[in-house]
């Protein structure tokens, strides 16, 4: 069995906030206020200077971990847009664009989820419907017009509550319209970098790619 990835780990190991874990993160518990160190290392001693490659891979790593997403996808990604670069106007908006359109990040924004993983869980487990069909892909590329509603049935569930919580709690951007009463959303408009809050440098991590 693979062994669950520790997700405050991968933020004390990229010496960033990344925010993967819901209200925990906006909490004192956080572990990056708790333990600000790298895994590993006893205190918060200062890295030494780091070579290109290495902030290339961390940059990587940040905007990987950010989306929850394996190794292999991210790269598609990256090298999908790289190849494309050129003929778009801004290759990093359309990498981000591609990210957000993702139903895992759009469960997360509309605030059916309080993390990524936690949407990618809901998902799997057949919450959700795309224009009234059943979908369980995390990856899947949602439209404009797309429409994103909560099963009926899962409404019984003791996590509804949960969502129905998060729902209460989370702003979603205005790239997105929901509807809290009948627990949908959709598209409307197209994502922005701005609203997106990428914590990682995207040119630093087309150079990873570009070697
Ligand atoms: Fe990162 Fe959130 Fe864990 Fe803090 S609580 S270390 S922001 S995942």
């Amino acid at each position: 069995m693979s062994k669950k990835k520790n997700l405050c780990t991968v933020c004390r190991r990229v010496s960033q906030k990344l925010f993967l874990k819901g209200e925990k993160c906006v909490s004192p518990k956080c572990s990056m206020i708790k333990k600000p160190y790298a895994p590993g290392m006893k205190s918060k001693k200062r890295r030494g200077g780091i070579s290109d490659y290495k902030k290339e891979l961390m940059e990587k790593q940040k905007m990987k971990e950010f989306y929850g997403i394996s190794e292999k996808q991210f790269k598609s990604y990256v090298k999908a847009v790289l190849k494309r670069r050129g003929k778009v106007e801004d290759a990093a908006l359309e990498l981000v664009k591609k990210l957000e359109k993702r139903l895992d990040n759009i469960i997360f924004r509309l605030g059916f989820a309080s993390s990524r993983a936690q949407s990618r869980q809901l998902i799997s487990h057949g919450y959700f419907l795309i224009n009234k069909r059943p979908v369980n892909i995390s990856s899947r590329q949602i439209k404009k017009n797309d429409l994103i509603s909560l099963k009926e049935r899962k409404k019984e569930k003791p996590i509804f509550k949960e969502i129905v919580s998060t729902l209460k709690k989370k702003e979603c951007p205005s790239w997105l319209k929901l509807d809290k009463e009948m627990f949908c959303g959709e598209i409307i408009a197209e994502p922005s970098f701005e609203s997106a809050g990428i914590p990682a440098e995207i040119s630093s991590v087309f150079e990873f790619y570009s070697k």
